[in-house]
C-alpha cells in the first residue's frame, strides 16, 4: 500500500475518537485498520499489556482443555502417543 502524504486525515480512531493524521508520530505511524474501523497507534499501543495477558491466558487455557481430552479419550480406552501425537487404541 501506498503511504499517504503528511497531513491526509486517515480516520477516526474507534477508541478515542480522535482523528488521525498521516505524519502525526506514534497515533498515525501504528495505526491499524479492523474492519474497516482505525484503531491509532497510541489507543493500540496502550492495548499491548491487556492483549499479551488474553494471549497468554487464553494460552494456558487450550492446554487445559487439550489436558482435559486428553483424559476423555483415555476413559474410553484411547491413549495419544507422545513421539507421534496421534490417538492410539489401548
Ligand atoms: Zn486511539
Amino acid at each position: 500500500m501506498k503511504k499517504p502524504d503528511v497531513g491526509t486525515t486517515l480516520g477516526k480512531c474507534v477508541f478515542d475518537n480522535g482523528v488521525i493524521v498521516e505524519g502525526s508520530g506514534l497515533r498515525s505511524d501504528y495505526a491499524t485498520l479492523r474492519q474497516g474501523r482505525w484503531i491509532c497507534g497510541e489507543c493500540l499501543l496502550g492495548l499491548l499489556d491487556t492483549a499479551f495477558e488474553a494471549f497468554l491466558q487464553q494460552q494456558e487455557d487450550s492446554k487445559k482443555e487439550t489436558e482435559k481430552l486428553i483424559r476423555k479419550v483415555s476413559k474410553y480406552g484411547w491413549k495419544v502417543n507422545p513421539e507421534t501425537g496421534k490417538l492410539e487404541k489401548l
